[in-house]
């Protein structure tokens, strides 16, 4: 605690005596904390305490995110760079050059060569330099802290996906969501700025049993486009997708083990023309119960098949199947279709 008593003694940073005594109270158990943990991650290399957090970070501390670094600096989980290296972080080698040439030193070398050349020549000048910046990097506790928690999560993202497969691999459709909603509960969401906050929409919650019902229709599921796919590989496609949804990764290595490709389409592909389709019959199911009698497909780019279909009108019941089960594109099918309204 040496240095920090000296620092403490020279200026801190959160210069006001109420902002010390809140920074007391950051919990000395950070490192149990996903939010204190995020914001450690930020400082694994060194960066300015000032532009560390945005403000908005509050609501996850329920504190002042300044208020927590100082926080961290007192529970020496941060620390500040020794003046050489905040020397060198601070400054540009074009102005440490001019520096030196301004006090008649040489101005060759590397930049940790300048900064040392400098400090020789006057290490108080050099501290007041950059007296005005605080910059801070996690201490070796810290960092062992922020490596533990990233290995953690990476292994709670394996489980989850194992479970959601394994539940799904005995159509128990339920189980996978509760899996994949615990995963998601516990995973720690950095804050959203207010105004992109006041901008998203959230769709209505819904219960467990309309999205067990949801993900089941998809596993009846049949696009023309992948026609020819093997029975194994239709069970790899929709646990790939089902995962996906759910978890918000793909993991073809584990869903879709040795599949070599279909035509030119990888596992990426398919995946992505199964997504197309179910968003599309969702789409179609929608308009029908609103009234709406006609579509148009339109797009940009794409193979001769779906060229043809570009800017033409069809009634619902005429409407090619998307993907267009005759698209020859490497990236699959990129039709897109918009509902007519008022017709
Ligand atoms: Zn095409």
């Amino acid at each position: 605690m040496g240095w920090l008593d000296r620092w403490l003694g020279r200026k801190p940073f959160s210069s006001s005596q109420e902002l010390l005594s809140d920074a007391q109270l950051v919990p000395t158990n950070w490192a149990s904390s996903q939010p204190h943990l995020a914001l450690l991650k930020r400082f694994l290399s060194a960066r300015d305490a000032k532009d560390g957090f945005p403000d908005y970070w509050a609501t996850a501390f329920g504190m002042s995110p300044q208020c927590v670094i100082d926080g961290m600096v007192a529970h020496g989980a941060l620390e500040p760079l020794p003046l050489l290296e905040k020397i060198e972080f601070c400054h540009t080698v074009a102005e440490l050059r001019k520096i030196l040439s301004s006090r008649g030193l040489k101005v060759s070398g590397k930049k940790a060569e300048l900064v040392q050349r400098l400090l020789e020549a006057d290490p108080k000048d050099m501290e007041k330099l950059c007296a005005h910046r605080m910059i801070l990097r996690c201490t070796p506790a810290a960092s062992q802290g922020v490596s533990r928690w990233e290995a953690e999560q990476a292994t709670a993202l394996e489980t989850a996906t194992d479970d959601v497969i394994a539940a799904l691999s005995n159509r128990n459709c339920k189980a996978a969501i509760r899996s994949a909603d615990a995963y998601r509960n516990n995973k720690f969401e950095p804050p959203v700025h207010p105004a992109q906050e006041a901008m998203t929409i959230h769709p209505a919650p819904r219960s467990i049993e309309e999205r067990a019902n949801d993900l089941a229709t998809v596993f009846t599921m049949r696009p023309k486009i992948l026609k020819g796919l093997q029975p194994e590989q239709w069970e790899g496609l929709y646990l790939n997708y089902a995962v996906w949804q759910l978890l918000g990764r793909v993991a073809p290595e584990k869903c879709m083990p040795g599949f070599a490709g279909f035509g030119v389409m990888d596992s990426a592909t398919v995946t992505r023309m199964l997504s197309f389709y179910v968003k599309h019959q969702r789409d179609l199911a929608r308009w029908r119960e609103l009234g709406i009698k006609r579509a148009t497909i339109f797009g940009v780019g794409g193979c001769e098949a779906c060229l043809a279909l570009y800017n033409k009108t069809f009634s619902l019941d005429k409407l090619p199947e998307l993907p267009y089960k005759d698209c020859t594109c490497d990236l699959g099918c990129r039709c897109l279709v918009r509902a007519d309204l008022g017709i």
